[in-house]
């Protein structure tokens, strides 16, 4: 069937990634294909790690003093806690399940700072027993948090979470009334609380804007401290871009791409698109943070300690996930539709009414040489329209064939896990933890089944 080049969206790559296709290219995919029996998730821990060091890096060269805590939810994965355990980073976690799993592969209670809204009394209770960071949400929560610390008569350490002024409809964090209220009573609280700092998390990616509102942090610290107050830290959340493709693709694809590119005559709205390229990108963002408006320099002269937590930023590259082709159907106006063996819930940007941009890639069970270009958008194996795990029409090296894997490239960051679910009694795909230490590849599941 003649499919036309026009018919498909302009092309949008991932970085390239040698050493990635170097493991990709010994029939590993293929093989753990056969052997899990449907799609699976490959982790890249070594990545994981030289990610957290940069960010590491990055801060010792501006002289300051601070701690990187891994997101948790951007990826469920048992090796990254493993890893922040071994390289004593910290773990930002937003529910129980994610304390308790943070703490039984040994990342210390004190190395944990907890995130998120109104947190259950399960959470809180374990936070304070076990010495973790808690960034104070809302005033009622502050209450919680005091009264705890008096019942396990552990003092609460707390930061207290600001509004972003620059983000004002957040729903997250106190404001400025709400914020005073807070200091007067980590005050009268005495020793059952500690007031360690302050805290946001802003959506999107400005760097300038993390500056200017880490530097409105650092100026509530020294006011805090009048009131006898500890305040000698702030975090500045996560939120570091990670740049999946270069600028040059990326301007063509926002220039180019529209309805009649997507199957069913599809459109998101680009502003939903994540930023696919970044010119600069995770712990180059933080340097950028560092450098904007002294940043550095005013955290040095007041001594205040910097706490970051990024998620997507620390597993760029550090994973990808692989689906087989399990029917191909051609479409007479010029495209075919993949279907795998899997669901888009695997593949999670439905909360961003968006799809993930970055091109699969096709690995042909068996290569054909003289193949033409064809189009196509891949659903997957269920029952519902919209289960599409990309709804644009990719231009592929050749038409795939049942049994072919496709590989969607750098997913590790809330691509794998976030949105996923049985549907369908689908299983969840598993996560193949590829390790290199002692020079080979090997790989084994992330958790076992049976432990
Ligand atoms: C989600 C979240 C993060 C991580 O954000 P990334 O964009 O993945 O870096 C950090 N801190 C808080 C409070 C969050 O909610």
């Amino acid at each position: 069937m003649a499919v036309t080049r026009t018919s498909a969206a302009p092309p949008l790559p991932a970085h390239p990634d040698p050493e990635l296709d170097a493991t990709l290219g010994g029939g590993l995919p293929q093989e753990l294909s056969y052997a899990l029996g449907g799609p699976f998730h490959l982790l890249l821990p070594d990545r994981f790690d030289a990610n957290l060091a940069a960010f590491s890096e990055v801060l010792s060269e501006a002289g300051v003093e601070g701690r990187v805590y891994y997101a948790k939810k951007a990826n469920k994965a048992a090796v990254w806690m493993d890893r922040c355990a071994l390289s004593g980073a910290g773990v930002d976690v937003a529910a129980a399940g994610e304390l308790q799993d943070a703490l039984g592969h040994g990342v210390r209670g004190e190395n944990v700072v907890v995130t998120g809204p109104a947190k259950a009394e399960g959470l809180l209770r374990v936070a304070v027993l076990q010495g973790c960071l808690i960034a104070v949400d809302a005033l009622d929560e502050l209450e919680h948090v005091i009264a705890l610390a008096r019942t396990t008569a552990r003092p609460a350490r707390v930061l207290l979470r600001r509004l972003p002024p620059a983000q004002p409809h957040s729903r997250f964090g106190l404001d400025d009334g709400q914020l005073e209220s807070a200091l007067a009573r980590c005050a009268e609280a005495g020793e059952a609380v500690v007031m360690e700092g302050f805290s946001f998390h802003l959506s999107g990616y400005d760097t300038e804007q993390r500056a200017q509102s880490a530097g409105e942090l650092v100026d509530l610290c020294l006011k805090a401290r009048v009131r006898g107050l500890r305040a000698d830290r702030i975090s500045i959340g996560g939120g570091f871009a990670v740049d999946y493709t270069d600028a040059g693709h990326w301007a063509r694809f926002l220039r180019e791409q529209r309805p009649e590119q997507y199957h069913a005559g599809k459109s998101f709205a680009p502003a939903d698109f994540y930023p696919y390229h970044s010119p600069v990108a995770g712990a180059g963002a933080l340097r950028a943070v560092l450098e904007a408006h002294d940043l550095a320099g005013r955290l040095r002269t007041a001594g205040v300690r910097l706490l970051l937590e990024p998620g997507r930023a620390l597993l760029d590259r550090a994973g990808c996930t692989v689906f087989r082709v399990q029917g191909v159907k051609d479409r007479p106006s010029g495209y075919g539709i993949v279907t795998v063996d899997g669901s888009s819930l695997s593949l999670s940007e439905q909360w961003f009414n968006s799809e993930y941009l970055p091109d699969p890639v096709l690995l042909p069970a068996r290569p054909d040489g003289g193949a033409e270009p064809y189009a196509a958008c891949v659903g997957g194996a269920t029952c519902l329209e919209s289960d599409m795990l990309t709804w644009r029409k990719v231009l592929l090296p050749a038409r795939p064939a049942p049994g072919d894997l496709l590989v969607y490239p750098n997913t590790a960051g809330y691509q794998m896990d976030s949105n996923e679910s049985p549907f369908h009694e689908l299983p969840l795909p598993p996560k193949v933890v590829v390790d290199t230490d002692g020079g080979g590849t090997r790989w084994r599941l992330d958790r076992h089944p049976l432990a």
